[in-house]
């Protein structure tokens, strides 16, 4: 299995509050990895280690066979790291069009041209951005604003994609049809991982899953072998 990332023993804290404890993390070229935790495990500060948005206190992160542990956020969007951030953070008062043109110079330049995510491409993707391209972002429902938010990321060109709690306040008919699109992104050579609070969706659009419960790894395996009951044990610890 060749990681695109690897993450070993991984300690992170906020001042003297310790949030990850020794975590180990590695997601293969082509996988979709789900994350799932309850309110305050540690999603979030692996992922903002991971992006280089926080210093590790200990351990070690390598992307792209890369050492990565200390390369500043910016840096690593250009390697192919791109984050769909929980709450989408999409520029109000511009159009989709534009929002989704925010990332193209930031983008990685080293991809083979047939590769390449384009807006048109975004538009077959979503075809619903195309129609709307026009419009300021902020005039599109929840669902449509996070189509902007996952094809601006996808516009940077990336390795791997992590998807920061993507669902979040969504209708369920929408939320599905932005994951039955995970396939098609993860056919265009980008891995993903799925910071998801919807555990059987997690389970269900995953080849792996991850469960936290206060910053240490609690379950991790093939997510067709994991059954709800460990996982549920996992997510809540044993009582
Ligand atoms: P959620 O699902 O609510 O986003 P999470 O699993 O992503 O939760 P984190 O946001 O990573 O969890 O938080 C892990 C722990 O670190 C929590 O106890 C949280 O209170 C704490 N924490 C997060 N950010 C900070 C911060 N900036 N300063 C201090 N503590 C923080």
């Amino acid at each position: 299995m060749r990681a695109i990332l690897k993450v070993r023993n991984l300690c992170a804290a906020y001042g003297d509050f310790q949030a990850l404890f020794n975590v180990e993390f590695e997601i293969a070229a082509g996988e979709v990895v789900a994350l799932i935790g309850a309110n305050g495990a540690g999603k979030s500060t692996l992922l903002k280690a991971v992006t280089g948005l926080i210093s590790p206190s200990a351990g070690e992160i390598a992307f792209a066979g890369e050492s990565t542990s200390r390369t500043p956020a910016h840096a690593l969007v250009r390697k192919g790291l791109a984050m769909v951030p929980e709450g989408r953070r999409l520029f109000r008062g511009m159009t989709v069009e534009d929002n989704l043109r925010v990332c193209l110079d930031r983008s990685r330049t080293d991809v083979e041209q047939a590769l390449r995510w384009t807006i048109p491409r975004i538009h077959e993707l979503f075809p619903v951005l195309k129609e709307r391209r026009r419009e300021l972002v902020e005039r599109l429902s929840g669902g449509q604003q996070q189509m902007v938010a996952v094809g601006r990321a996808l516009l940077a060109q990336p390795r791997l994609l992590l998807c920061d709690e993507i669902s979040l306040g969504l209708a369920p008919k929408v939320v599905k049809e932005i994951y039955q699109k995970l396939p098609e992104i993860r056919a265009g050579g980008t891995s993903i991982v799925i910071v998801e609070q919807d555990v059987s969706l997690a389970k269900s659009s995953s080849d792996r899953l991850y469960c936290l419960l206060e910053g240490r790894v609690t379950l991790s395996g093939p997510s067709c072998e994991i059954g709800l009951e460990a996982i549920s044990r996992a997510y809540f610890g044993a009582h």
